[in-house]
């Protein structure tokens, strides 16, 4: 069973770009296609399906530019990345990117050809959302990875090839043996053999048990210890990751430090030439310090931080997608607003954004964060059921209070669709960011006065993705719909394309 883990699927990557589905999980199919043909490759053909997602949207949303950083071998934060298909063209690598029908039955597939001297490498991928990329076929082998395991590629009938090979799964395919383990494994014998490193934080392992994979479960499990959600976080995580409970703590404050920095940059002002909004937070700020315009008090913290987020990544600064970059601004906005505004420890930022990880995971395991497959309610509406329950970790909340928050917080996101205008992840991106936050104000505020969530989470998780995917697929990212189909859309799109 393929559990999540709140590294991998709900609080991170650390990245730059517009969008974790495009740039992040492209990024991380670039080093491993990078990977398997060991750096060596003199031509690269990236086929976009036009039927998919990814077509209209491969170079405005970063996929393109993710992809190129990942063949380079850069990591995903590489301040050189909006410049990474020049680069790689000046390695001497022949770049084609083709807008081709192929048959793509998923929204966001990939095919990528690597060519070198000695042999062509064809994979197909999928996009899974936040970050996450699935390999599906390898040189017309079908295969499974996620890279989440060191793989390695025996071309071979014959099983005895991986004799005396220590892994955790050794796979018969048609045409090769795939073997997935924790550590590089040597292949005896004259075969020929490919391999793969891991590229999400948190590996996997064979037979990985977690305490609990949903909110009934946790509750059940949490019966006779009344831990708050925080801790049963720390306890998922660590079983999940095969980590120390002290790690998982500390891995999430390096994620607050690096929100924190973010957000004051973002407030400080950012630039970047190729977006449709200008900067807003210093504008907010501005107002907030004239005393202009309504005095919503914390609320306004959240708007400002949540809009500083957003500017950072805009402009191509680093951010955490948490749990996607488009909603990047929702949840870290949100829960580091508040707790900044009223001088909490570093170490209550850290609790809030465990107990927010905790609910993505549920999130990702029953439904998913991809605006492809299940419109904005899977990012915004997604990060504002986590943000609610970080909030009311942040006012020291019980754990039933907090999974309450996030059940009311999701029920108020149903049908919010993706629809951004120009294939900027900026509008009306920002807007929505802003409004999920102030979502999750309300249910943390109305949970914890007593007000009750009257659906349990779990039943909502299920009900909000069967809502997102019967949304027309025109309203969820691909740019064929909503504001994006407006006159004034269209014309932002001909000028962000270089047209007048
Ligand atoms: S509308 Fe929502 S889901 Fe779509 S790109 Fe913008 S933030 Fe992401």
């Amino acid at each position: 069973m393929n559990y999540p883990s709140i590294f991998n699927d709900a609080i991170g990557p650390v990245m730059r770009g517009a969008s974790s589905s495009h740039v992040a999980a492209a990024h991380r199919l670039g080093a491993l296609a990078r990977d398997y043909v060991n750096g060596d490759f003199h031509t690269v053909i990236v086929d976009y399906d036009p039927s998919t997602s990814l077509g209209p949207t491969h170079e405005s949303q970063g996929s393109d530019m993710g992809l190129f950083t990942g063949l380079l071998g850069w990591p995903v934060t590489d301040e050189r990345m909006a410049a990474s298909e020049t680069h790689l063209r000046e390695t001497g690598v022949d770049v084609d990117i083709r807008i081709i029908p192929y048959g793509a039955t998923h929204e966001n597939t990939y095919r990528l050809t690597l060519r070198n001297d000695e042999e062509d490498l064809v994979l197909y991928a999928i996009s899974l959302g936040g970050g996450m990329v699935e390999i599906i076929e390898i040189n017309g082998i079908k295969v499974s990875l996620f890279g989440d395991y060191f793989e390695t590629f025996i071309f071979s009938d014959d099983m005895s090839a991986a004799d005396g090979i220590e892994a955790d799964h050794i796979i018969e395919r048609d045409g090769c043996i795939q073997i997935k383990s924790q550590r590089p494994v040597t292949v005896n014998g004259d075969y020929q053999v490919r391999s793969m490193g891991p590229v999400l934080p948190i590996g996997a392992r064979k037979d990985l048990q977690v305490p609990f994979a949903n909110s009934e479960q946790m509750i059940a499990y949490n019966a006779d210890k009344n831990l708050k959600l925080w801790q049963l976080a720390l306890k998922y995580e660590a079983a999940r990751g095969n980590i120390s409970e002290e790690d998982v703590f500390e891995k999430m404050r390096e994620i607050v430090r690096i929100l924190d920095k973010s957000i004051a940059d973002g407030i400080q002002g950012t630039s970047y030439d190729d977006r449709i909004y200008p900067a807003q937070a210093p504008l907010y700020k501005s107002r907030m310090g004239d005393n202009q315009g309504l005095n919503l008090g914390l609320h306004d913290d959240v708007i400002l931080a949540v809009t500083a987020l957003m500017d950072v990544k805009s402009s191509m600064g680093v951010i955490v997608a948490a749990p996607t970059a488009g909603s990047c601004g929702t949840l870290p906005g949100t829960c580091l607003g508040v707790a900044n505004a009223l001088g909490l420890s570093e170490d209550q930022k850290v609790q809030a954004m465990l107990s927010a990880g905790l609910i993505g995971v549920f999130i990702a395991y029953m439904a998913t964060f991809s605006a492809e497959i299940g419109g904005c309610q899977a990012e915004t509406g997604s990060g504002s059921g986590m943000a609610a329950a970080a909030l009311v970790t942040l006012f020291d909340g019980s754990m039933e209070q907090c999974v309450d928050a996030a059940s009311l917080a999701l029920q108020n996101t149903f049908g919010l669709v993706c629809d951004p205008v120009a294939n900027r992840v900026e509008a009306p991106c920002l807007g929505k960011n802003v409004l999920m936050a102030g979502n999750a104000l309300s249910a943390a505020n109305m949970i914890m006065a007593g007000f009750q969530a009257l659906i349990p989470l779990d039943e909502v998780i299920v009900a909000m993705h069967k809502v997102g995917q019967s949304i027309p697929c025109e309203l969820r990212c691909t740019g064929k719909g909503g504001l994006a189909m407006t006159p004034t859309g269209q014309k932002l799109f001909q000028k962000m394309e270089g047209g007048s």
